[in-house]
């Protein structure tokens, strides 16, 4: 059988990727475009370089995340470029070029297969540290598509993320076993919406009880790294509404509170 000429293509324009995450979750709405723009943010505040590649054809959120919604790609004899957000982090979305969001989801399979290789094949990223893809939910063609174009030696571990609520703990099982089928390292999961505090009397409301630390036990149980728990966070809701990280929204509210305090003095 011939090689597809288009695998090359990719595997060129990866070249100076150092890492390759993927960001996968069983079900959608668990915070997996959350923790995949946050963990961008957090990697370039450190120095790194990091591309955000958003392949999610069920709904792109990303260009939202970073607050690059109206931005369109720009082609140059090198490719398409990113949308930079900072100098440390440059954006593509599949969000970029669907003219109508809506019609994504009843799109078959072949084109957006087709669609994800164009991508992979077309951005110039250059040299840069990490590139986190985020993915649509489940397990699907595309996820196949994803492997079989970057190939799974060239994917440095896959993050997984999931709610302690019962169905997502079962679809991330699901996506345990994908991994293991396809030959991809997991770097762990990540549990969100762990639990909520509330802003008024502090009380710590454990809203997915009986399954409560679900993921911790799940990751025990599968030998897996357990990579830590995020509570429901009001602040980190206005930071992906607002496309900042989660630090500036902190920072930026504290001052309003000090204004207004002030105000009130006065
Ligand atoms: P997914 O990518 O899995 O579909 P998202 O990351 O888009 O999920 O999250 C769904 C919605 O829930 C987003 O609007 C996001 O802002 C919000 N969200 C996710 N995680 C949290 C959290 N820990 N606290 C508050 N809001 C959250």
């Amino acid at each position: 059988k011939e090689r597809d000429p288009d695998l090359d293509e990719i595997q060129l324009r990866l070249k100076d990727v150092k890492n390759i995450i993927p960001i996968l979750s069983g079900k959608g709405g668990v915070g997996k475009s959350t923790v995949t723009s946050q963990l961008a943010f957090y990697l370039a505040s450190k120095g790194y370089q990091v591309g955000v590649l958003d392949l999610d054809v069920t709904g792109p959120s990303q260009p939202k995340m970073f607050n690059v919604e109206v931005m369109t790609v720009h082609e140059t004899f090198l490719g398409w470029d990113p949308v930079y957000v900072n100098e440390n982090i440059g954006v593509m979305s599949i969000g970029f070029v669907m003219q109508d969001r809506d019609s994504a989801v009843i799109w078959r399979g072949p084109r957006k297969s087709g669609l994800i290789k164009q991508f992979l094949k077309s951005v110039n990223w250059g040299e840069i540290d990490y590139l986190l893809i985020d993915t649509p939910p489940g397990t699907s063609d595309e996820h196949l598509s994803i492997i079989q174009y970057i190939g799974s030696l060239k994917i440095d571990g896959a993050i997984l993320v999931s709610t302690p609520q019962e169905v997502s703990l079962m679809d991330v099982r699901r996506e345990i076993g994908f991994c293991q089928k396809s030959g991809i390292d997991i770097l762990g999961i990540v549990e969100n919406m762990s639990y909520f505090v509330c802003p008024k009397c502090n009380f710590k409301s454990q809203i997915f009880k009986p399954t409560t630390g679900g993921v911790r036990s799940l990751c025990k149980e599968e030998n897996l790294d357990f990579l830590g728990e995020i509570p429901i966070d009001i602040s980190l809701r206005k930071a992906c509404d607002k496309g900042v990280p989660y630090l500036t929204e902190l920072i930026n509210e504290t001052k309003e509170k000090k204004g207004e305090e002030k105000k009130g003095e006065e």
